[in-house]
């Protein structure tokens, strides 16, 4: 589709941003739909975010993502705030109305999408490796799901206190409580789903495992393994847990299923699913 004086802009706000896969997946799905939009990634500073979204307004942004640091900082800035995105306390997808910008959470369906597909988790419990944004979608949607333990590990012991504190109020937070990392050989055993919410095992640290081997030993067979990262693919602890015989999850699936959910909000239409997962995987392939 010809970018023309008709063309309207969506994209992504963060800092850093140029690393974002987000222009990749939405540009791929708006030239398959033929939608005279545009996805552009735009760097803001921490300073600039107020200004940024109000000269959003100002020039006809249709809607935008939001990433690291600004999705917790968005919410004053905000005409409106759906349930889901209040109760996980971040955004990461804006759209305009005519009382203003609305905000929404779609990690939570995009961390859900993949486990849909598995046997009910009613009842079971999941160990989630981290406590910080990622970890708050991950609750949330644990949640959802009916899981009746989620049991979130952390190493700052201040910070998981602020992280428990904040789901208190939340009906999301039912099932949580929150352990030291030395507490990980009385939950391995009790975990039915296992969640990696930190950065241990991306690609510039990619020999590093949240879980060794040793660790993994002490999951039952039944359990599914869920590393929230994207590259590598797979993970040293997906590695690990495929050698073990473990059913396993990485973070693509989320990626693409959080930017569809949000493309579907700024379209109101079905979006290609597809042709976003195939874009993420051909330019991680050529990466
Ligand atoms: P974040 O807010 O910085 O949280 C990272 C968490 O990991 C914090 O709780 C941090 O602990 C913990 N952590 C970091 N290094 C650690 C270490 N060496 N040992 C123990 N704990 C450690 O980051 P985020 O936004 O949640 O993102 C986390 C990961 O999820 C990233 O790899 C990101 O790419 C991935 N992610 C994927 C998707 C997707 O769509 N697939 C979406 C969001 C995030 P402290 O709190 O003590 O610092």
């Amino acid at each position: 589709m010809a970018i023309t004086g008709t063309t309207q802009l969506l994209g992504v706000i963060g800092d850093p941003v140029t690393h974002s896969l987000s222009p990749v997946m939405h540009n791929a799905a708006l030239a398959e739909l033929g939608a005279d939009y545009l996805y552009v990634a735009f760097p803001v500073a921490a300073a600039g975010l107020a200004a940024a979204i109000a000269g959003f307004a100002a020039i006809g942004v249709q809607g935008f993502n939001i990433t690291i640091p600004h999705k917790q900082a968005i919410l004053p800035l905000l005409a409106e705030v759906t349930a889901e995105a209040q109760a996980v306390g971040a955004v990461n997808t804006v759209w305009r109305t005519a009382a203003g910008w609305v905000g929404t959470n779609t990690d939570v369906a995009g961390f859900i999408a993949p486990l849909k597909a598995k046997p009910t988790w009613t009842g079971r419990t999941a160990l989630v490796l981290g406590n910080g944004g990622a970890a708050r979608a991950v609750v949330a949607g644990c949640a959802q799901l009916g899981f009746a333990a989620v049991q979130v590990v952390g190493r700052n012991p201040n910070k998981l206190a602020t992280f428990a504190a904040s789901w208190r109020a939340s009906p999301l937070g039912g099932p949580l409580t929150t352990h030291g990392w030395d507490a990980l050989p009385t939950l391995l055993p009790m975990a039915d789903l296992i969640v990696n919410t930190t950065p241990i095992g991306m690609h510039h640290a990619a020999e590093q495992t949240p879980l060794a081997a040793a660790d993994l030993a002490l999951v039952p067979a039944t359990a599914v393994i869920y590393d929230l990262i994207y590259t590598p693919r797979p993970t040293k602890l997906l590695d690990l847990a495929t050698r073990r015989g473990l059913a396993t999850l990485d973070g693509l699936e989320m990626l693409v299923q959080q930017g569809a959910a949000a493309l579907e909000i700024w379209l109101q239409q079905p979006v290609p699913v597809a042709t976003m997962r195939q874009a993420l995987t051909d330019w991680l392939a050529s990466a």
